[in-house]
C-alpha cells in the first residue's frame, strides 16, 4: 500500500471532481448539512478543470487509485488550499495529513511564507485537525474560520558565532509572551543560540546552560521584554510553565525552553520550535530547523528576519 502525492493540473479534473463530490457528499448524507451549505457540491468537472488550470492542486493516489485531493488558490502573501477532500473509504489513514504536507512543501518551493484555508466552525473535528497540523485562527467571519500557518524552514550555520547571529536576528521579531522551544542533543548549540537572542534583546546577565537551575530571568536593559531561560529537562514531563515561581510574568517575557522536545506541546499552544542538529561528520555545521506553530507566527516575518543577510 503506497501513497503517491503529486502536484497536478487540468488533466486530473475528473478525478479531483469525483473526490470532492464523494468527500463533501458523504457529510451531507451523514445528516450534517451545513448552513449556509458548502458550495463544494456545485463544483463541476469544468469548474475544477478551470481551477486546476489556473492554480494547480494536489492529488493522492493509493495503489494507483485516487484517494484525496485539494485545490490551490493564492491569496496575496499566503498560498491558499481549498476543497480538501479525502475518499470516505480512506479516511483515518493519514491521507489528509500527507496531502497537506505536500501542499505546504509546494507553497514553500514557490516562496510563500505561509499557507491558509477556511474551515467551518460547525465542524470541530476538522478545526482540530488543522490545529494539530500547526494552523491557528487568523480571522473569523460568521461560521467561517480562516486558519493559517507560517511555513517551517531551516537555516544552516558553520560556527558558533553564526548560530548566535541567527538568535540575534530572531530578537527582531519576538515579543513579550512568546514561547520558544529549543531541542537538540547536548552540545548542539541551544545555549549558544539563546546567547545571541539575549544579545539581540539587550538583556542583562550571562546566558549559560541553565542546568543547575530550572529557570533564570534576564531582565531587559532596554525597554523590551525580559528573557526567561528554562531547562525543561529538570522541569519534568508533566510540568507547566505557569508552575515556575518566577519574579516576572511570562506574559511580559520571551520564554526560551531548552530540551523542550516531547513536552513542548503541553507548554504552549502557540510556540516557535527550533531543533538544532549537528552535521553527520565532525564539523561545526549545524542545521537549525524552525517550526512556527499557531496564528502568532503568521505574517510575523520570522523567516525573512532569521535569514536576513
Ligand atoms: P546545548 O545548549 O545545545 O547543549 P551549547 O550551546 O551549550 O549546546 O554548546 C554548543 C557548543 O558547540 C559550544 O561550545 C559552541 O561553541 C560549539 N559550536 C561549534 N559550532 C557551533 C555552531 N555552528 N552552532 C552552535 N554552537 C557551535
Ligand atoms: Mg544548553
Amino acid at each position: 500500500m503506497t501513497l503517491a502525492l503529486s502536484i497536478v493540473g487540468p488533466e486530473s479534473a475528473a478525478d479531483v471532481h469525483d473526490l470532492i463530490h464523494a468527500a463533501f457528499g458523504a457529510r451531507e448524507a451523514a445528516g450534517e448539512p451545513l448552513d449556509p451549505p458548502s458550495t463544494a457540491l456545485s463544483e463541476t468537472v469544468e469548474s475544477v478543470r478551470a481551477s486546476l488550470e489556473e492554480h494547480g492542486g494536489v492529488l493522492a493516489l493509493r495503489d494507483d487509485k485516487p484517494v484525496g485531493s485539494l485545490l490551490f488558490e493564492p491569496h496575496d502573501k499566503r498560498m491558499g488550499m481549498r476543497r480538501v477532500a479525502v475518499d470516505p473509504a480512506a479516511q483515518g489513514d493519514g491521507v489528509a495529513k500527507a496531502l497537506v504536507r505536500r501542499a505546504e512543501q509546494h507553497a514553500a518551493a514557490l516562496g510563500y511564507p505561509a499557507v491558509q484555508l477556511q474551515a467551518r466552525a460547525e465542524l470541530p473535528a476538522t478545526v482540530r485537525f488543522w490545529v494539530y497540523m500547526g494552523y491557528g485562527e487568523v480571522d473569523h467571519d460568521g461560521t467561517l474560520i480562516t486558519m493559517a500557518k507560517e511555513l517551517p524552514f531551516t537555516v544552516h550555520t558553520v560556527d558558533a558565532d553564526q548560530t548566535r547571529a541567527v538568535g540575534e536576528r530572531l530578537a527582531h521579531v519576538v515579543r513579550a509572551a512568546d514561547v520558544l522551544i529549543l531541542s537538540g542533543d547536548l552540545g548542539a548549540g541551544k545555549t549558544t543560540f539563546t546567547q545571541g537572542l539575549g544579545a539581540g534583546l539587550g538583556v542583562r546577565g550571562d546566558i549559560t546552560s541553565p542546568t543547575f537551575v530550572i529557570a533564570r530571568v534576564h531582565p531587559t536593559l532596554a525597554d523590551g521584554p525580559a528573557l526567561v531561560h528554562v531547562d525543561a529537562y529538570r522541569l519534568g514531563e508533566s510540568a507547566e510553565l505557569d508552575d515556575l515561581d518566577l519574579d516576572t510574568s511570562l506574559d511580559d517575557s520571551v520564554t526560551v525552553v531548552e530540551w523542550g522536545s516531547g513536552i513542548a506541546e503541553g507548554l504552549a499552544d502557540e510556540r516557535l520550535e527550533i531543533r538544532i542538529k549537528r552535521s553527520r561528520d565532525d564539523s561545526d555545521e549545524r542545521a537549525l530547523a524552525f517550526k512556527p506553530i499557531g496564528a502568532r507566527w503568521v505574517d510575523s516575518g520570522v523567516h525573512a528576519a532569521v535569514t536576513a543577510q
